[in-house]
């Protein structure tokens, strides 16, 4: 699927659970079928907060999105990796990287926090918002810096766009 239909897709899915409409089939015959193998239409790289489900926020079902989730939706090797196995292999050609307001990994990185392996983290966002200290801003920031680094590895024919998950409208704001 091309990366304008796809990104239609997961903005009309998003309007569906705003609208407490969702969808997505996880149906025995869905499994059976993709059994054969899978192209999902979009990869998601976004946050393990467990308030922040893609599946859910885009009204998608099994085999819709390749979903990739770190604590602060931060850009490393595995992700990079796994990325470029969906876009290699899945010929998926949308890539969005997801933050989210009230993100306690972007908080800790604003508080200073540099505690024994979080820091792995930490030090990633860092990197990406500076001196920011406004959480939105920050988190928005913090997703571009990954659209930007995942862009130059995956080729002109795939799309990243960032974006940012609100966790209290439940609405997906995208930004390219
Ligand atoms: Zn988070």
């Amino acid at each position: 699927m091309n990366y304008t239909d796809a990104l239609k897709l997961l903005q009309n899915g998003n309007k569906q659970y705003v609208a407490n409409k969702q969808s997505g089939d996880y149906s025995p015959a869905k499994r059976d079928e993709l059994v054969k193998g899978q192209s999902p239409y979009a990869v998601i790289v976004t946050c393990s907060d467990s308030r922040v489900v893609p599946e859910a926020m885009f009204s998608a079902g099994l085999g819709e999105l390749f979903v990739i989730r770190v604590a602060g939706n931060v850009i490393g090797e595995h992700e990079l990796g796994s990325i470029l196995y969906a876009t290699k292999h899945c010929h998926t050609n949308l890539v969005v990287i997801l933050g989210h307001t009230h993100c306690g990994a972007v908080h800790a990185t604003i508080a200073g926090c540099n505690e024994d392996h979080i820091v792995s983290l930490t030090s990633m966002i860092k990197e990406a918002i500076g001196d920011e200290k406004d959480e939105i801003k920050a988190s928005k920031i913090n997703a571009a810096y990954g659209r930007e680094k995942v862009k130059p590895e995956v080729g002109e024919t795939v799309k990243v766009v960032s974006a940012l998950f609100d966790i209290e409208t439940g609405i997906v704001t995208f930004e390219e």
